[in-house]
């Protein structure tokens, strides 16, 4: 049997973001049900670091707390995939878990977050989020002075480079699938004593998430601490498409465009956090979330200002 929920907002993704956003919307008064599958994106990490007054707290934790501040605004929180996706303006409906519950709600703030698609070499999924990283903000501190290696994906290379040379003095380059360096950046990886390997990347040598060595075609081994990689961000998009939205591609992956208050292409949809920027960071996806919660409620009020005075104007 399908359980049925009515909503002004549904929110479709409880990360930083979502939560942040019904928690806005809660305490304006909106009704408001988060559907989260769950799966945040930095849930591997032991700590979430650049978060202000909340230093190091461990992912999970943080929305543990951000669902029990949500529920006290009244906000309603399932657990569960958004299946599907349809209806417009005014009237949507989100499927969870197959027909399991709809629910329907007059605006859709879309908070799925995005997929870190990770290099195909064996130990780097294995180890993501500890002994492999990908963010000097998130956890550079964390392996400083460490022995540092850098798996080359493409021309950026470099750019991997720089912050984490800035984090240690043992900074290792495998080219691995970046093209040949330019000779000013032979020289500039030289002027930085950063070694660069040339042989393809054969697979990372792990114990549980701890990164032991990297080892190239041919055998050879080179014992390291830390290996830095370079994700293409895939935001989530399937809500969106079924709502009739579609994909944006960057240099960096596949986002959902929108404008600086969240407001998408789809009338009546939003998007907060990862999945409408790539690059943002726990602390930027929850502004997001709090910006879009106040423009989401700002959209609903002048509906229901409009809706009041017809019904004023409605001969009795
Ligand atoms: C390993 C790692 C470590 C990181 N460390 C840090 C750090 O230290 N500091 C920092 O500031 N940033 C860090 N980040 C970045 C941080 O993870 C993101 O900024 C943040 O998670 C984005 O929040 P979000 O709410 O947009 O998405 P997410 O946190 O990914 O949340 C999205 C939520 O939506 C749910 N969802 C998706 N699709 C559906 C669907 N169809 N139905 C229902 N639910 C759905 C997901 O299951 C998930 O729970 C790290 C990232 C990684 C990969």
């Amino acid at each position: 049997m399908t359980a049925l929920m009515q909503a002004d907002v549904v929110v479709v993704g409880g990360g930083p973001a979502g939560l942040a956003a019904a928690v806005a919307l809660g305490r304006s008064r909106r009704s408001v049900v988060v559907v989260d599958a769950g799966q945040p994106r930095n849930a591997p990490a032991a700590g979430a670091h650049n978060l202000l007054g909340q230093e190091g707290v461990p992912p999970l934790e943080l929305l543990a707390r951000g669902r029990a501040e949500a529920a006290a605004y009244g906000v309603r929180i399932v657990t569960g995939q958004t299946t599907g996706a349809s209806g417009a303006l005014g009237e949507f409906t989100i499927d969870v878990d197959h027909g399991a519950t709809h629910v329907l709600a007059r605006r859709v703030v879309l908070a799925t977050g995005l997929v870190d698609d990770l290099p195909i070499v064996p130990g780097v999924e294995q180890a993501w989020g500890r002994g492999v990283l990908h963010c000097p903000f998130c956890h550079g501190w964390e392996v400083r002075d460490q022995r540092i290696a850098v798996l080359g994906r493409n021309e950026n290379a470099l750019h991997q480079v720089l912050p984490f040379r800035q984090l240690s003095d043992d900074v290792t380059l495998f080219l691995h699938d970046a093209p040949e360096p330019t000779d000013e950046q032979w020289e500039q990886l030289a002027a930085l004593r950063v070694r660069v390997v040339t042989p393809r990347v054969e697979r990372l040598v792990v114990d549980g998430a701890q990164v032991r060595a990297v080892e190239i075609e041919g055998g050879q081994a080179f014992e390291t601490d830390a290996v830095v990689v370079a994700p293409r961000f895939v935001a989530r998009t399937a809500v969106f498409e079924a709502l009739g939205g579609e994909p944006t591609s960057t240099p960096f992956g596949v986002q959902i465009a929108a404008d600086p208050r969240g407001t998408t292409a789809v009338p009546g949809v939003w998007v907060a956090g990862n999945a409408g920027d790539l690059m943002a960071m726990v602390v930027a996806s929850a502004a997001s979330g709090v910006m879009v919660g106040a423009a989401v409620h700002g959209d609903l009020a002048l509906a229901d200002l409009a809706q009041a005075v017809r019904v004023r104007r409605e001969p009795c």
